[in-house]
């Protein structure tokens, strides 16, 4: 569509008007009408006159926003990021827009007109030509990258897509400038040299694979890792993973395979590989996807070798040392646990397990020594607070071994331990504990010391045990405010039973009154032989009245059971003296206050009860 720039004037209009009626068959100045017609007519006119204008007013803004969008769609063209280039059917530059100019590094009146050959780098031509034949016999869009060229100087690379258009507007040419690609790409191979040549001067192998071809090129380092000159070994991928062990290969097949299809982008492997000589070494091998297709398949990864046989070595050698010192550890009867500085387990030898094992305890390792200790073991939190402050000082330096002073029990109660920590002298500051079994032995004291508490005829608690028992008594009983009673039996003509029935009998009737009396008395009283036929009786928690109460009933109780014995009835008598605790600070004042009681009841008749609250003087 074609735009005048300003509309034509009125005298032009009136001309184009009359040559239009005339056309139409009008004669003008024909016909001559009367004075109302006239009017009419002109009003007509006016009418008419106005809506013209109207029109006209509209016409020049639809025209204006034209040229607007016309300019702006040459800007566009002008300053789009690519060049545009339209070339006839003989090759002849029909139209460009700026970005070209600027490409071609001309001026846009000098290049109309120009075959655009010439502005292509010598090497760049004869490709040229072909696209353009291509393009006009295939009806495709045809891409190559070319460079240009300024006074026979590679200016700039580009990618030239070229479409045919038909025989009037010839060929649509496109141009994308490749320079920033082109220095990006030399930035990235100047990067991977210089990474190479990093790798390659700490002795690390570098391979670099094409993951098409298949070919892959190694350093000159990773040649001579395996023993080979630097260019000897073969440019094949699969030649090369020949060189991996057969064990080993599928592992690290398997991992290449994983970066090929996007599962990782990267891998890290040791596997054992061929040296020319025949040597076997330990490498590191890994490897990382560097580019991938738009699918994700990779199309090349680099990779570095490192010979960690000196490694593996000594990993062998310290899985030897530790195997050995497990074995030794194992052949100790003691328990024996390896703690870090905090306390963790973090070795056992087969004795701590098998007897956490016996009791169903779970793994000790990875758990906190000193809850171990809480959990398993009948501890009070002294002994924990003083074993952690033990451990501190090993850690610390400031002691050389430290030792749980009693043996511990096991929860199971049946168990009893000694506990030792010693600290490693290594660098890690870990600790040695060991637990011996000292059960027999506790068992045999624990044994022996009951024996020495129990009085031996009677079953009751032997006269020294009853004391130290007294004291704590005493000792609880005044600290926290409680009421203690305490009782001295004795039995009432006693001799005259011996006389009578023999000693035999005698030792009859002593066992028979303690089996009474503990028949009566609670759990927590305590009957101790302080005489030959003397008792006393602890009764704790128990008030003056609760006393008189247990002393009555073992008094009815002793007349209820006459003792059988050698085919006799041996029928005796008990008195008893009692006292509570008031302000005694010792068990003797106690006791004392009984005997005088007792004395009493003696005197007043036997077979009786006497307090001595009842007579304080
Ligand atoms: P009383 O009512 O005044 O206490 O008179 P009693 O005869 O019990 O007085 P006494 O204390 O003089 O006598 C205690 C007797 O207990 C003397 C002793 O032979 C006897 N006896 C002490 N120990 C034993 C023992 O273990 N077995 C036997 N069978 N008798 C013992
Ligand atoms: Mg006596
Ligand atoms: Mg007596």
């Amino acid at each position: 569509m074609v735009f005048r720039k300003n509309p034509p004037d009125t005298k032009a209009l009136r001309q184009m008007a009359l040559a239009r009626l005339t056309d139409l068959g009008g004669v003008p100045g024909a016909a001559t009408p009367d004075h109302e017609q006239m009017q009419h007519l002109l009003e007509e006119l006016e009418i008419h006159q106005l809506e013209l204008e109207l029109q006209n007013d509209h016409l020049n803004s639809a025209r204006a926003q034209l040229e607007q969008a016309l300019n702006l769609n040459n800007e566009l063209y002008d300053f789009s990021p690519v060049g545009n280039i339209l070339l006839d059917a003989d090759g002849l530059i029909t139209k460009l827009n700026l970005t070209g100019v600027q490409m071609l590094g001309s001026e846009r009146a000098r290049l109309l007109g120009c075959k655009l050959g010439l502005y292509l780098a010598q090497h760049s031509r004869a490709r040229f030509n072909a696209m353009l034949e291509r393009a006009r016999a295939e009806h495709e869009a045809q891409v190559d990258e070319l460079d240009l060229q300024i006074d026979g100087q590679v200016s700039l690379p580009v990618q030239l897509r070229v479409v045919w258009i038909g025989t009037v507007l010839g060929w649509q040419l496109v141009l994308l400038d490749l320079s920033e690609r082109k220095r990006m790409e030399l930035q990235l191979r100047d990067s991977e040299e210089r990474l190479k040549l990093a790798l390659s001067a700490v002795g690390d192998g570098v391979w670099d694979w094409q993951v098409s071809s298949g070919n892959v090129v190694v350093s000159d380092s990773y040649a001579r890792l395996l023993g080979y000159i630097p260019g000897e070994m073969s440019k094949n991928l699969s030649e090369n993973l020949d060189l991996v062990v057969p064990d080993d290969k599928p592992a690290l097949v398997q991992l290449l395979q994983d970066c090929i299809t996007r599962k990782i982008d990267h891998y890290r492997n040791e596997q054992r590989m061929l040296c020319k000589d025949g040597r076997v070494i330990w490498v590191l091998s890994r490897g990382a996807v560097v580019l991938r297709s738009a699918d994700g398949q990779a199309l090349r990864m680099v990779g570095t070798l490192v010979d960690i046989t000196r490694n593996k070595q000594t990993e062998a050698a310290l899985a030897e040392a530790a195997k050995f010192q497990q074995a030794v550890l194992d052949s100790t009867s003691s328990q024996i646990a390896v703690l870090d500085q905090a306390g963790t387990v973090q070795q056992t030898n087969a004795a701590w397990r098998n007897y956490a094992a016996a009791l169903n305890f779970e793994s000790s390792v990875g758990a906190n020594y000193l809850t171990l200790l809480s959990e398993r073991y009948a501890v009070v939190p002294a002994t924990l607070v003083a074993v952690a402050e033990g451990m501190a000082a090993l850690v610390a330096g400031d002691a050389s071994n430290f030792h749980v002073l009693e043996p511990l029990q096991c929860k199971c109660k049946r168990c009893w331990f000694t506990v030792k920590i010693t600290p490693v002298q290594d660098s890690a500051q870990r600790l040695v504990v060991t637990h011996e079994d000292v059960s027999v032995l506790k068992q045999a004291e624990l044994a022996s010391q009951a024996l020495a508490n129990v009085d031996n005829l009677t079953g009751a608690t032997s006269r020294q045990h009853f004391m130290s028992l007294a004291d704590q008594e005493l000792a609880r009983a005044r600290r926290y405010e409680l009421p203690l009673v305490v009782l001295m039996l004795d039995l009432d003509h006693f001799k005259n039973v011996n006389d009578r029935y023999g000693h035999a009998t005698g030792d009859a009737v002593l066992k028979s009154l303690v089996q009474t009396v503990k028949g009566v008395l609670r759990e927590s009283d305590v009957v101790g032989r302080i005489g030959g036929e003397e008792f006393a009786v602890l009764l704790p928690n128990t008030t003056q009245d609760g006393g008189c109460a247990l002393a009555n009933r073992i008094i009815e109780a002793v007349r209820a059971h006459p003792v059988a014995y050698g085919g006799q009835l041996v029928d005796y008598r008990v008195s008893i003296g009692a006292s509570s605790l008031t302000h005694q600070a010792l068990f003797g004042e106690l006791l004392a206050e009984c005997d005088a009681a007792l004395y009493r009841a003696k005197r007043g008749g036997r077979d009786r009860l006497e307090m001595s609250w009842n007579n304080p003087g």
